[in-house]
């Protein structure tokens, strides 16, 4: 593959986007064609006549395609190294400090079957307890913080149903189950065992749904025909990753734009900003126009590469919900790349794009996949051989395949 033939002057500006789990697999119900190919992205798809469009592995092929992983290595940390599980990274973003002997695990409040059964017996029914409100979810961390939380361990409330537990000398070797991946099972086949080490967990995990179930919170979500969050679920447990400076590597001053605890995490941990955007909640409905602005304003204010990633489309993705993944493909191009890329164009500054999901989250599966993904690097001032419309077909048949996706950067920035 051949970088960009061009200079980056002092004055290069970058833009990253990431449509997280923007690529898929065709799909019948659009005779045969992906929601990249069924969206209408007229501004993506312009860039990417012009650009330099391959495809890229952001995920070793033996690590999970967790977003943490697939973000760390766009960032340019490569995941074999410095990838230590998503809960870590958001609790930086949390503002939690971490000390080097203290293990982060994330704690979801899931949804489980209220049937009588036995815990084991019991199916998840939504990793997410239908989206849970923070203030909601607040009260019920907060009750189980009162019944577990002692010297060693703390709960912490972080954003809807994704919440932290801090633990000293915790055990981060074992390998936990992720909720989403597992919906509509018997939990009694996936939750922690004693003699791996996870008796601790299974515990609190047991008497959690006795403290949530009938908790005044879930009786008045039952109330509102909402799903209780009934459980609390830990997984990905980990300690702080030491990253070496973003600006430091590149000499870019970088700004992050999430509204995802974790890549908030990977932007601080690396030295970035963090802008937080008013009505950014990581589903279809997100504030994409507020993302755009967080964006222009950053680069006002002096920030070299503003990456911008944005939750829908792995949302709907897992939700399995196809016109909603068509739609929030739409709008990003809409409201997010459009005004972006005119401020950038209006700048008068010499830019280069990059778009790409940070990994596959195809409807079929419901959960992410480890395969290749699509991205694109459009330069101002250059002008490539790119593809008609952006997509994994098009992209995939240039036969530009990058392995490892932490090279990225270095092609981004290339001379
Ligand atoms: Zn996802």
């Amino acid at each position: 593959m051949r970088p960009h033939a061009q200079k980056r002057g002092l004055t290069m500006k970058y833009l990253v986007l990431i449509p997280d789990g923007m690529a898929d697999e065709p799909i019948a119900a659009f005779g045969g064609k992906t929601p990249m190919q069924q969206a209408k992205k007229p501004v993506m798809d312009a860039l990417a006549r012009e650009a330099l469009v391959g495809t890229v592995s952001n995920v070793p092929a033996d690590m999970v395609p967790e977003s943490d992983t697939a973000n760390l290595a766009i960032l340019s940390y490569d995941p074999k190294v410095f990838s230590k599980g998503r809960s870590p990274l958001e609790a930086v973003s949390m503002g939690i400090e971490m000390a080097p002997d203290e293990t982060a695990y994330r704690c979801n409040v899931v949804t489980l079957s209220d049937e009588g059964e036995a815990y084991e017996d019991k199916i998840i029914l939504d990793h997410s307890a239908d989206e849970i409100t923070t203030a909601e979810a607040d009260e019920l961390i907060k009750a189980l913080q009162a019944h577990f939380g002692n010297a060693e361990r703390h709960f912490y409330t972080g954003v809807s149903y994704r919440h932290c537990l801090i633990r000293k000398n915790g055990n981060d070797r074992y390998s936990f189950m992720r909720p989403h991946d597992i919906l509509g099972k018997r939990i009694g086949d996936y939750l922690p065992r004693a003699e791996d080490g996870g008796a601790e967990f299974l515990q609190m995990m047991r008497e959690s749904f006795e403290i949530l179930n009938h908790h005044p919170v879930n009786e008045a979500r039952r109330a509102r025909g909402l799903k209780p969050a009934n459980s609390a679920w830990f997984w990905s447990p980990g300690k702080k990753p030491q990253l070496p400076s973003f600006k430091e590597k590149w000499s870019l001053n970088g700004a992050v734009i999430s509204a995802v605890d974790l890549i908030k995490g990977i932007g601080l941990c690396a030295g970035m900003r963090s802008i937080d955007v008013e009505g950014a909640t990581g589903n279809v409905h997100t504030n994409y126009k507020g993302k755009a602005d967080a964006a222009i304003t950053a680069f006002r204010e002096g920030a070299d590469l503003v990456y911008v990633h944005v939750e829908g489309p792995d949302e709907c993705g897992h939700r399995a919900e196809l016109e909603n993944k068509v739609i929030s493909i739409e709008r990003i191009d809409a409201e997010i790349l459009a005004p972006v890329l005119s401020y950038l164009k209006e700048s008068g500054e010499d830019f280069k794009i990059m778009i790409l999901p940070d990994h596959p989250t195809p409807i079929r599966a419901r959960t992410h996949t480890i395969d290749a993904v699509p991205f694109f690097i459009y330069a101002s001032d250059a002008t490539l051989a790119g593809v008609d419309t952006f997509d994994e077909a098009t992209a995939a048949a240039k036969g530009n395949y990058l392995a490892n996706g932490y090279q990225l950067m270095e092609i981004l920035t290339a001379n």
